[in-house]
């Protein structure tokens, strides 16, 4: 058996982030005894919670040196942890700050790496899953070569849960690299509302068609406005939208501004991993269809019964105007 790592980094309040968890699942499903590794400013409540799940052994590094996500400082650290636990296999969460570092981890390790990692299995040796061509072939892969890094995708498998365990706790010395990065604060782009959520069960997408002219002859974004944030807030769904909803802006035409391109499910947009998925006043064309590639149960409204959903991309099309059912839906879901 090989010897596997996770290794994670902690949150800026020293709690563990979610795709941790799932990643050690995929570490624990390989069978053997797994090593976790955190590192951060404050790596308490994480190491905790690693202990707790199911490790075996869980090594630390730590102090206001790794605090900030900088590369050269989270590098070595990362480093030092799979040195430390002799690791073959390196498992780590594809969070932003891992995704940015893994690659040098692994250069410095001597190993090699692969990312967007959706399962791992011992098939005779360790096998992974990947998708290729925007999630449209999924391809089984093995390496010779160790270490091997291994960056999980977030949502390909479940959080483990706390078993009770106690496993031991041990710090590793990591002195800090010079570092030419100063954190000196963080600047987010002035979006409104924040309506991209990893993990809400369900998935609202919007269309074009809610700004387009409707029976009455005219558009009516403002309504459209309402409805999509309505049902956002009651629900707690997370929004996605179609190519050509976003690419409106480009074209001076009315834009929600609760929405941009990170909005955007499709080929040339993101392949999110809800359990549901409704889709409103989108036609359902194969680009943005592909996006859906993860969402399980699919339901679709739209006015044309020949759209794109109606031929085997959603589990239900409701034919019908989606100004009025989501009207009835908001009102639904408000008076829970
Ligand atoms: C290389 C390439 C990559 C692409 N990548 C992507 C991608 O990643 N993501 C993506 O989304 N697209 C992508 N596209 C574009 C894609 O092909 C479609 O053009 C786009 O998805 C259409 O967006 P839409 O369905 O919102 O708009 P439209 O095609 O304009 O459809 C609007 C729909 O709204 C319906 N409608 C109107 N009013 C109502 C109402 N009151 N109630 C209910 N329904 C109503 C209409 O019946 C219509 O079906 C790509 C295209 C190419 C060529």
């Amino acid at each position: 058996m090989e010897t596997i790592l996770l290794l994670t980094h902690s949150e800026a309040d020293g709690s563990l982030p979610k795709a941790a968890l799932e990643a050690l699942s995929a570490a624990k499903s390989l069978g053997g005894p797994v090593t976790a590794a955190v590192f951060g400013g404050n790596v308490d409540a994480a190491a905790k919670a690693l202990a707790g799940a199911g490790a075996a052994k869980v090594l630390t590094a730590s102090g206001d040196a790794f605090a900030q996500p900088r590369y050269a400082t989270d590098a070595a650290a990362a480093t030092a942890l799979a040195k430390a636990a002799g690791a073959q296999l390196v498992i780590a969460p594809a969070t932003s700050r891992m995704a940015r570092v893994a690659a040098g981890v692994a250069q410095r390790l001597g190993g090699k790496i692969d990312t967007h990692v959706s399962q791992i299995a011992d098939e005779g040796g360790v096998t992974i899953s990947r998708w290729y061509y925007k999630q449209r072939i999924e391809a089984k892969q093995k390496r010779k070569e160790r270490p091997w890094v291994l960056l999980v995708d977030p949502g390909a498998y479940p959080a483990s849960a706390a078993a009770g365990g106690s496993a031991p706790i041990e710090k590793v010395e990591v002195a800090a690299p010079a570092s030419r990065t100063t954190v000196t604060g963080v600047k987010a782009p002035t979006s409104g509302e924040q309506t991209i959520k990893p993990d809400a069960k369900l998935l609202l997408v919007a269309g074009a068609g809610w700004t387009k002219k409707q029976a009455d002859g005219k558009p009516n974004p403002e309504k459209a406005e309402q409805l999509i944030l309505g049902f956002l807030r009651a629900s707690g769904a997370s929004l996605g939208s179609s190519k050509s909803l976003v690419d409106q802006a480009g074209e001076g035409q009315k834009v929600f501004e609760f929405m941009s391109h990170l909005n955007q499910v499709g080929q040339t947009g993101a392949t999110p991993r809800h359990p549901k998925g409704l889709a409103t006043c989108c036609h359902g064309e194969e680009p943005h269809v592909v996006g859906w590639r993860f969402i399980r149960e699919r339901r679709a409204i739209n006015l044309d019964a020949n759209c794109g959903w109606a031929r085997g991309k959603a589990d239900v099309l409701y034919v019908a105007d989606a100004f009025a059912v989501m009207e009835k839906v908001n009102a639904l879901v408000g008076a829970k």
